[in-house]
């Protein structure tokens, strides 16, 4: 009987340690005391055990199996248990050093071997993708292909290495020609990422960025905006897989998606908000969109994992360097700027998303690639602003999701992570607005993180939570724009003008007027139109309530 317990290894439980680990020995004499019961093996993922090894040695469990990916043992002493070392990364789908994977199961004291995690984080089958290259193929591992690396390495611990050594060999061989591949090493990435100073990072000035985007943009008290995607509908749906089987011509497609982009554009000007999106038609995801618009990239056709409850994605492979051959989104946005006089803000994925929501290369610091990222997105943003795009927002729902469990892993993360996105954001003029958004409601665990990001406008979810976001803004001194979500886009429900009115007063109740900006939580693509359209009429209606009660 395995039994997970990912909570040894974190941090980020409130439960003091000593509780933790005192409930551990406890709850594990008790199950161990139960008469004819299975053996039991707890796993302990995502990282070190740490001071609650000992415990579980003390323990009368059979089997305790330890990450040796993400963590390490130390030592586990003179033991009768049975040690399970995930040596084989169950979170990537690298092939990976097979041989350095022996070596670290040998030398550990294991005497057994697993994936270091759950396969769930991995698609099924490598060879499940007829498309993709055969030497990408080559370098990869996905579960099936982690189950045989796993058997490998058994059958090595019970025969001797020189039992494995050709399935060692061949992944060896497989690791150096990853290394030698073209577009894995891109020396003008390499050159530019290298060539990086301070300044680059660096936007200058809030308060006469502020000035100078007032003059710019000349938006209302509490502007109305949303977070970018409207409903994906069937429709939309149809003629993308229509145009990806080659039924429909590329004209055909780009004309039907600026219909749909002009339908969007009229509809948010006849509801009257004021910060004008496209609606993001032309997206599949917003992330595999970038990807296959990117060099360095590759996208599978049956690589799907669980994403959270019953919803699944396909997430990128970035297997190479990272560069951008040509504008992905400008002609879209200003196409859509073209259809109003309001201003279209232009809508990004960011760095730190890009690689959350991909299967990113491991041979070299996420930083890095994060920077390369960046660096593409950077000349897109560039792009935007010379297409005459004035507010661009760079999403950035997974900065909180990548957040590493271990508190002393947390302020290099914050640094690289925080760092790509104004990487990505600091080439702009002072005038030009940048936006974010963020997908979560704890606003407090990284408000520094959403301060350092230097966004002139963060969105952020509160509606589930009723606006508990906003004393922690107040008190954080927060003093940028921000749009706390005022309506919940995960249910159909229609919010009330009165409830969004309240809601909006208790944002004004504790932050200047002049920071709020009204959004819903999220972007709309899993909504249907008819909730909406009288949810987005129903905000500007409390928009404008609240805006006239502030004037009298
Ligand atoms: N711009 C994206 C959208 O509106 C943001 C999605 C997200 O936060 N996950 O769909
Ligand atoms: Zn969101």
């Amino acid at each position: 009987m395995q039994l997970d317990e990912p909570a040894l290894v974190s941090e980020s439980i409130e439960t003091p340690r000593s509780t933790v680990l005192q409930a551990t020995a406890h709850a594990y004499e008790l199950l161990g005391a139960v008469p004819a019961r299975p053996q039991l093996f707890v796993a302990a993922p995502y990282g070190s055990l740490d001071d609650a090894l000992p415990v579980l040695l003390d323990s009368p469990v059979e089997a305790i199996g330890v990450d040796l990916v993400k963590g390490s043992l130390v030592s586990t002493g003179s033991t009768s248990k049975t040690i399970v070392g995930g040596v084989i990364d169950g979170h990537n789908i690298w092939r990976g050093d097979l041989a350095a994977a022996f070596d670290k199961l040998a030398a550990s004291g294991a005497t057994a071997v697993s994936s270091s995690t759950s396969l769930f984080h991995t698609p099924h089958d490598v060879d499940d993708e007829p498309l993709l290259d055969p030497r990408l193929k080559s370098w990869l591992a996905f579960a099936d292909q982690k189950v045989g690396q796993i058997a490998t390495l058994a059958k090595g611990l019970v025969e001797g290495r020189d039992s494995i050594y050709t399935e060692l060999d061949a992944a060896t061989a497989a690791l150096a020609d990853r290394h030698d591949a073209p577009g894995v090493r891109d020396g003008a990435v390499r050159a530019r990422a290298a060539a990086l100073v301070d300044a680059d990072f660096n936007r200058g000035d809030y308060a006469s960025r502020l000035l100078a985007q007032e003059q710019a943009l000349k938006l209302p008290f509490l502007p109305t905006t949303t977070i970018g995607s409207f409903p994906q509908t069937g429709e939309i749906r149809k003629y993308r897989a229509q145009y990806t089987k080659g039924e429909l011509s590329e004209r055909e497609y780009e004309e039907y998606l600026q219909a749909e982009i002009k339908r969007v554009v009229d509809l948010q000007e006849e509801i009257g908000i004021d910060v004008i999106v496209h609606g993001e038609p032309e997206r599949n995801d917003m992330v595999q969109y970038f990807a296959e618009h990117l060099d360095g990239f590759a996208v599978t056709q049956n690589g799907w994992v669980q994403s959270y409850g019953s919803r699944c994605t396909r997430p990128s492979l970035l297997w190479g360097d990272v560069a951008r051959e040509a504008p992905i989104t400008v002609e879209w946005s200003r196409y859509t700027q073209s259809l109003t006089a309001k201003p279209v803000k232009g809508m990004l994925t960011g760095p730190v998303t890009i690689l959350a929501w991909s299967f990113v290369r491991d041979d070299q610091p996420l930083a890095e690639t994060a920077n390369q990222v960046a660096l593409a997105l950077r000349d897109e943003i560039e792009d935007l602003e010379a297409a005459g795009i004035g507010i661009i927002q760079v999403d950035e729902p997974a900065l909180r999701e990548l957040l590493p469990l271990k508190k002393a892993d947390q302020p290099s993360y914050l640094d690289w992570s925080v760092g790509s996105f104004r990487l990505a954001t600091a080439g702009v003029q002072k005038q030009t607005q940048i936006h974010t958004h963020l997908c979560y409601s704890e606003f407090g665990v990284v408000i520094d993180a959403i301060d350092k990001l230097d966004a002139d406008v963060t969105s952020i979810e509160a509606a589930r939570s009723k606006m508990e976001v906003v004393p922690d803004i107040a008190s954080s001194q927060f003093s940028r724009g921000i749009g706390p979500g005022v309506y919940d886009i995960h249910s159909p429900r229609v919010p009330s003008t009165e409830e969004v009115t309240a809601l909006i007063e208790i944002a004004l109740g504790s932050i200047p007027g002049r920071q709020v900006w009204v959004n819903p939580d999220c972007g709309l693509k899993t909504r249907g139109y008819a909730e909406t359209v009288e949810s987005l009429r129903n905000v500007v209606a409390a928009t404008n309530a609240v805006r006239a009660r502030v004037s009298a």
